[in-house]
């Protein structure tokens, strides 16, 4: 291998590019925080949320946020721990924010699931982790709050098993989850775990007293309950649970399972050291050329995001990229799948959130942000050598829908302009009504506070307040028509008042229904045609 190439295979290597999935509040940004403490990009944790001081890990792209108090755009932070090169994708929050989050993970080589020890899998959390299972990419548990009261630890081992369909392999198992949590068993290292807290809350780093679970001064400092449970729970692990499997973690059919606390930093470095040493370096990626090797292959990326306006003084538009293959250099020229154009990839961006850093060079895993001129949407490739089209990110098919005007008429323009950039941002779905003009917009949303966005960044970024009326449908279907000759006009279908007729961006005849049932009765009542999904569609293109 010549010496560039090794340098390159030596780069991926130690690259690991992960996002944490959750239901909202089970401690991911908290987590994340923690990740940083660890990795030495912080020196004292606050809480990430609400504090402007500590810039590193604020994510307040958007007043939304604050308001909400939730997260709403993903920010990329990069760390070092140990030699190791850590890209975290910090993944939106919030249930209704979930296509976003689906792409997100279109990036991610694994994942880290937070579930919160007193509440279980959660709704968001299954949601995320079927997208995950999609990408037939590694998950790794970690089971937060342990310091409250939580869930009997077998059960939520059962849990993840029946809810999730997923088999844990706990790395280590809690002593004392009554609210009354004395550390974990190591069962790699075989070794007590006991913890102190240190009184200031997590913001610093802790140690833990280590003890073989034979040694005599553990009884000293270890109640004879606790290490009666502990020899009985281990014992049971021992009989009736699995043993890891490095090609069942990869495949993503094990678990491995840890349990902790982030708030007080309880077996996070653990959990850390352990997931860098199991988590998969990015590997080979599909495209329509074939697979895409990371180090044989010279630069080449996708475009998984586009956000508008993250900074209000400069109106700019960010496309992120995950680098797939190969080493990107500060100007470099690629080609741009789409468009058949050269670009050239200058002042590319890191985000350590808000904090912009020009970029020299980057590897396989890494993720960049490039300033768009309006080039780039969702999916397209850029690659240093010939072509490439890496497979397609998924869409997700809308669930909301709402008619949406501009209030005042005079700033139409803006209106237009606006709703222009959030659908090519995907984060929304325009429909017009055949008939009427462009001043009335059909919007389809995946997660209804995707409204809230709408209106809010069209008055922030294009001064137009907006008149918004929900419409009670909850499904998109595509008109089809096996023979072209006799694909109906707008107007021609008997639908009654059981479906809205639309047209997507493409010009295409859309219903718009309340239920599946709606959709069957117009299928019946009109022969020769067929009502699609988003999704059938696009597997129907597939050549
Ligand atoms: P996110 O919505 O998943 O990002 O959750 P956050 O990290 O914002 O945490 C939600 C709440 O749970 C916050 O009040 C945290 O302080 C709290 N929290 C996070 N981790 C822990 C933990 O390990 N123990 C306890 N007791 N609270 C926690």
């Amino acid at each position: 291998m010549d010496k560039n190439k090794e340098k390159i295979a030596a780069e991926v290597a130690r690259r690991r590019s992960f996002a944490i999935i959750s239901h909202p509040d089970a401690g991911k940004t908290t987590m994340t925080e923690k990740l940083l403490l660890y990795g030495g990009a912080i020196h004292l944790a606050g809480t990430v949320k609400g504090r402007k001081a500590d810039r590193h890990a604020t994510s307040d792209w958007m007043e939304i946020e604050k308001q909400r108090g939730i997260s709403v755009s993903s920010s990329v932070l990069q760390f070092e721990y140990e030699n190791m090169c850590i890209n975290i994708l910090d993944t939106p929050g919030h249930q209704d924010f979930s296509e976003d989050t689906y792409r997100t993970l279109c990036a991610a080589d694994s994942a880290v699931m937070m579930i919160d020890g007193a509440r279980g899998v959660q709704e968001q959390t299954i949601k995320l982790f079927k997208v995950c299972r999609l990408r037939h990419i590694p998950i790794f548990t970690f089971i937060n709050k342990m310091d409250r009261a939580a869930k009997n630890p077998f059960d939520l081992m059962d849990e993840l098993e029946k809810v999730l369909g997923i088999f844990a392999v706990p790395y280590n198992w809690p002593i004392g989850t009554d609210g009354d949590f004395q550390g974990v068993y190591n069962r790699r290292l075989k070794q007590v775990e006991l913890f102190h807290e240190r009184g200031d809350h997590g913001a610093s780093k802790i140690e833990a007293a280590v003890f073989k679970l034979d040694d005599p001064a553990l009884k000293t400092v270890l109640n004879s309950y606790y290490l009666e449970k502990l020899t009985a729970d281990l014992e049971l692990l021992d009989l009736a649970g699995d043993e890891p499997d490095p090609q069942k973690i990869l495949s993503g059919e094990q678990t491995p399972l840890f349990f902790g606390s982030a708030l007080s930093n309880f077996g996070v470095e653990f959990f850390l050291r352990e997931f860098i040493r199991m988590a998969p370096a990015p590997g080979a990626r599909i495209s329509a050329q074939g697979p895409i090797d990371p180090v044989d292959t010279p630069f080449s990326a996708f475009v998984f995001k586009i956000q508008a306006n993250m900074n209000p003084d400069h109106h700019d538009r960010i496309a992120f990229i995950r680098i797939n293959s190969g080493r990107f250099e500060k100007d470099m020229e690629v080609l741009h799948n789409r468009s058949g154009r050269k670009v050239k990839l200058a002042q590319l961006t890191q985000f350590m959130a808000n904090d912009r850093e020009i970029v020299e060079e980057a590897y396989a895993g890494d993720i960049l942000g490039l300033f768009d001129p309006g080039l780039y949407h969702l999916g397209d490739s850029l690659s240093a050598g010939k072509r490439i089209d890496f497979e397609p990110i998924p869409v997700f098919p809308p669930e909301h829908f709402a008619r949406v005007s501009a209030r005042i008429s005079m700033k139409r323009k803006q209106f237009q302009k606006g709703i222009e950039q959030l659908a090519e941002e995907g984060a929304i779905q325009v429909y017009q009504e055949p008939s009427i003009g462009t001043e009335t917009y059909i919007i389809g949303v995946v997660g209804e506070l995707q409204f809230d966005v709408l209106e809010f960044r069209l008055k922030n970024e294009y001064k137009v307040d907006l008149h918004i009326q929900h419409l009670p449908s909850r499904l998109a279907r595509w008109v089809t028509c096996e023979d072209p000759a006799k694909m109906p006009q707008p107007g021609e279908l008997k639908i009654g008042s059981s479906a809205l007729e639309v047209l997507d961006k493409d010009d295409r005849l859309v219903l718009l229904f309340e239920s599946e049932w709606a959709s069957s009765w117009v299928e019946e009542r009109n022969p020769g045609i067929k009502l699609l999904s988003i999704q059938d569609l696009e597997e129907a293109a597939q050549p």
